[in-house]
């Protein structure tokens, strides 16, 4: 991958949402509409709103009175606020700035990184505390154009996923020590396959990607590739947080059908 490749501007939600700052995207006058597509945005955006402490729907405000900072024919700095449909004094600001055919977010309120946290809170029941806070602040790293560093800990999070995995599978009878030690990520990956999600063994080479950013990608490359690997490895916290659900609902289930059998043999003898 090299900086000089034609990047897509991209979608106003997108943008707001999930593009780290400073995260640069170059247009030329056919893509320009995707740039006022985020200047003059008029649709409508679900996002969690700080103040309601809860998911909203915000729209533009009326008379945005941000907005248009500093404007030139090309180079110019624009906002765009939103405001939360349930309360309009809750609002969402951003800002842009357009310079020499490149287009970049250079400041939110609240950060993404506030933004998402509400959303990866339940990541904390199938994460030790100490993964979870590793998680957020690679969302926080990123959120503030942190390619690489967002990269070493979700790398992180990945390893402790396996290791969790060997920590039960080292257990097994025919187990091959010496064999797991000697072996390469996505071969310890195929040797624990059974305790692990799907979704992790098929996708593998996440782990590849992770670490080809630590070592060889750009800031910018990270920042660009960060939203599909978080989403990859909350998929595979998905898979963890469905079976803990699972269990804990058969657990309670069982507890029920028990208390229920025994009250209906007692109602049985007294009959
Ligand atoms: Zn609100």
């Amino acid at each position: 991958m090299t900086e000089q490749q034609a990047v897509t501007v991209p979608s106003p939600v997108e943008f707001f949402l999930n593009v780290p700052l400073y995260e640069i995207f170059p247009y030329d006058g056919d893509s320009a509409p995707l740039v006022w597509n985020v200047e003059y945005f008029e649709g409508t955006l679900d996002s969690y709103c700080h103040e309601c402490g809860a998911h909203s729907i915000f729209d533009r405000t009326p008379k945005d009175k941000h907005y248009d900072l500093k404007k030139s024919t090309y180079d110019h700095v624009f906002a765009v606020e939103l405001t939360c449909t349930r309360n309009r004094k809750h609002t969402l600001f951003f800002l842009f700035k357009a310079w020499k055919k490149t287009v970049q977010k250079v400041g939110q309120y609240p950060s993404i990184a506030d933004l998402n946290l509400f959303d990866v809170k339940t990541y904390s029941a199938v994460l030790p505390k100490e993964q979870f806070r590793e998680f957020t602040r690679a969302i926080g790293l990123s959120a503030h154009g942190i390619g690489v560093g967002s990269f070493v800990y979700l790398r992180r999070i990945f390893e402790s996923l396996i290791a969790e995995a060997y920590a039960l599978e080292r257990a097994a009878e025919n187990w091959d020590e010496a064999q797991y030690q000697q072996s390469r990520m996505s071969e310890k990956i195929e040797i624990l396959k059974a305790r692990l999600p799907d979704f992790l063994v098929h996708n593998r080479g996440l782990y590849g990607i992770l670490s080809k950013g630590i070592h060889e990608l750009t800031e910018n490359e990270c920042l660009k590739a960060f939203p599909i690997v978080k989403v990859g490895i909350e998929i595979i916290l998905d898979a963890k947080l469905e079976q803990l659900q699972r269990t804990r609902k058969q657990r309670e289930a069982e507890k029920a059908i028990q208390a229920l059998a025994s009250s209906v043999s007692n109602n049985g003898s007294q009959t």
